[in-house]
């Protein structure tokens, strides 16, 4: 049944029907996962990646 008073919310990240995908806290939680490996990676990658870059 269609309720009107609810807000037609669909998360197309997660499928959750409480929030869309702006609000999904899977979402963020992920994105601070990837954010906190990129840091990890770039500060790791970058003594070796300054041996890369000069042949
Ligand atoms: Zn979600």
């Amino acid at each position: 049944m269609f309720n009107a008073d609810t807000p037609a919310k669909c998360c197309s990240y997660c499928g959750g029907r409480d929030h869309d995908f702006e609000e999904c806290p899977k979402r963020k939680a992920d994105a601070e996962k990837e954010e906190a490996a990129r840091v990890a990676k770039a500060a790791r990658a970058e003594p070796g990646f300054t041996n890369e870059f000069h042949p």
